[in-house]
């Protein structure tokens, strides 16, 4: 049953405070599972399960799926979609408030999974922090988001921002499918795209000693917005000026050029270029 006809018969008003754009379209739907490449071995993460549309296609090509869903409403529904399949969990909960990796091992009894959602759009950038920042991480993400911001989530040197750095460091990025605002219920403003993340398992595509000095560069870059770059770092990390155009100078970076056009090789050679003052 569509979504609309589902809320409907059990009396629910979608709400946009959760990002509730519920994908009415049964070709998107099994395209998502098919880009996600969901096989009969694999433990699958939904984050928001809403009323299950998506739950559904994906327990009949996972082994398991653990779904999530923070909307109380919606459950009653969600347990009547999934009954006939034995291999979903549900879980009512907000995905900020629990640890994947934990989830997932008590859930599935197992560390490796996917991440497949059509994620709320409020919260995209806190749950791509949440889930690549803090091992277990999922080997790969397919998710569902405004086209904007896939398109910033894939973006090159030249467009790049701090989500962009952030989210590159820990995956290799593709968007790898469009879909029109037509294909939600209730209709969006704006078009969708389907990104797929594939995390680095062996650690991330430049070499950083410290990631937590790497990311603190990073952050004061693109603190001031349309800064150069040297000004940007100065302000940001509070260091003089002349020590910091000398590590650009030295990591090979233009101190008059902007935070985002940087590549994730320029950020790693400044960040090691100004260790001495981090
Ligand atoms: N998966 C469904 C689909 O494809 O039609 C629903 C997608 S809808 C864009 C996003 C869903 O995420 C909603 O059901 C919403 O209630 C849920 N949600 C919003 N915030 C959440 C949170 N913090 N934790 C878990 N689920 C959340």
């Amino acid at each position: 049953m569509n979504p609309k006809k589902l809320l409907d018969y059990f009396d629910v008003a979608p709400k946009q405070s959760l990002g509730q754009n519920f994908l009415a379209d049964p070709g998107a739907l099994a395209h998502i599972v098919d880009i996600a490449e969901v096989g009969p071995d694999d433990v699958v993460l939904e984050i928001g399960a809403g009323t299950g549309a998506l739950t559904r296609h994906l327990a009949g090509a996972a082994k398991r799926v653990i779904a999530v869903e923070v909307d109380s409403r919606l459950i009653p529904i969600l347990q009547e979609q999934i009954a006939s399949f034995p291999n979903v969990v549900l879980v009512e909960a907000d995905i900020l408030e629990v640890n994947a990796g934990e989830l997932m091992q008590t859930l599935a009894g197992t560390e490796t999974f996917q991440v497949v959602a059509n994620l709320p759009y409020y919260i995209t950038a806190a749950i791509l922090r949440r889930l690549l920042e803090n091992p277990p991480r999922p080997t790969r993400l397919t998710l569902t988001v405004q086209r904007e911001v896939a398109e910033r989530l894939a973006a090159q040197p030249g467009d790049m921002s701090l989500l962009a750095v952030s989210v590159q460091f820990y995956g290799r990025v593709r968007v790898a499918h469009r879909i029109k605002a037509g294909a939600f219920w209730p209709t969006p403003g704006v078009d969708s795209a389907v990104v797929r993340i594939d995390t680095y398992t062996d650690g991330p595509p430049v070499p950083v000693d410290d990631e937590r000095q790497f990311f603190r560069v990073v952050r004061a870059g693109f603190g001031q917005k349309r800064k150069q770059i040297k000004n940007a770092l100065a302000g940001g990390l509070g260091l003089e000026a002349r020590a910091v155009v000398e590590a650009l100078e030295r990591a090979g970076v233009a101190p008059s050029r902007r935070a985002e056009t940087l590549s994730l090789a320029e950020w790693t050679a400044l960040t090691a270029a100004l260790r001495e003052h981090l």
